[in-house]
């Protein structure tokens, strides 16, 4: 059995095709312009697609269903997409106008949401049914699988982790509030706590480090593993933000396990171990109700077309 996956991004679209167990047969991507508007991305989606399965000499009647993540709110049951910042897109009827190209079944969600359940099936939760996992970025995106189904609310509009106030009056969040999860955790918010210790301690590592490679948010986890008390600073601070927000999904959720993805996973046990004994310091019960397990996602770079797969392969078998 083949299935398609299109992975929807604020610059460019990747598209795979791929077998029910996870393996990418072929894949590629396009760059879309700015301003695209729901009929022009789904002809040259499914174009595209048609594209990659004449190359690997795939009959689209092979194709048994497709799965497309996309940023935003996204109701998976009507096939539309809400609104997304990202894509500049309101009510916009994906699906039917992809139906115009192509005739397999087409399933719809929220990326955040679809990459959880690329994890559950294919990656770190793999035979969990119990995940919550947040992707941490420009953004955080949150996604929850309580008994192997995806929680998207109300006209896919819930499961907004990132956006759960931490801080009353805080940050100004991306959405137009204030003290969003995403304001303090997100890799935006961890280039603007380093930038601000580096301004408070000019003659650190950390604000050496800031000048030499410029902003990255691996600088002051550099700056911290080498001792630095600056850059220790920046990241206890930052774990106790990660934790805080994450502390309130694990008690309502209380998940088999947490996931984290995105850049700052890549910082590995590091990261992982410190976010995971702050969050089991002040998660409900603590030391009485079993630990939290907290992993990094293993999916990365094929995160995206992963969870669109699952997507796929789900929709296929409901
Ligand atoms: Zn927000």
């Amino acid at each position: 059995m083949i299935y398609a996956a299109v992975d929807v991004g604020g610059m460019s679209i990747k598209c795979a095709l791929a077998t029910e167990d996870g393996k990418i047969l072929v894949k590629d991507s396009f760059v879309t312009k700015q301003g695209l508007t729901c009929a022009e991305m789904a002809e040259s989606t499914a174009n595209f697609i048609k594209g990659l399965a004449a190359k690997a000499g795939i009959a689209e009647s092979d194709i048994l269903s497709l799965g497309m993540g996309i940023p935003g709110t996204v109701d998976g049951k009507k096939g539309v997409i809400v609104y997304s910042n990202n894509i500049k897109l309101e009510h916009a009827p994906i699906v039917k106008e992809m139906k115009k190209y192509l005739s397999c079944p087409i399933f719809v969600d929220n990326d955040a949401n679809a990459a959880a359940l690329g994890e559950a099936v294919f990656g770190a939760a793999k035979g969990l049914s119990d995940v919550v996992m947040i992707t941490i970025g420009t953004g955080i995106g949150t996604g929850i699988i309580v008994d192997g189904k995806m929680i998207t609310g109300k006209g896919g509009a819930g499961a907004e982790g990132g956006h759960v106030t931490i801080r009353m009056n805080g940050e100004k969040c991306s959405c137009g509030n204030r003290g969003c999860f995403e304001a303090y955790a997100s890799a935006t918010a961890l280039l603007r706590q380093t930038e601000a210790m580096v301004a408070r301690y000019p003659d650190s590592l950390l604000a050496k480090l800031w000048q030499e490679k410029g902003r990255s948010g691996i600088v002051p986890f550099d700056a911290a593993k080498a001792g630095d008390k600056a850059g220790t600073k920046v990241i206890r601070n930052y774990v106790n933000y990660v934790s805080v927000g994450l502390a309130g999904l694990v008690n309502i959720f209380r998940p088999d396990v947490v996931l984290i993805g995105g850049g700052v996973s890549n910082q590995g046990d590091y990261f992982i171990d410190k976010v995971s004994r702050r969050l089991n310091r002040i998660v409900y019960g603590a030391g009485v109700n079993p630990r939290v397990k907290v992993k990094a996602a293993e999916l990365r770079n094929d995160a995206g077309l992963l969870g669109a797969l699952a997507l796929a392969v789900k929709g296929a078998h409901e």
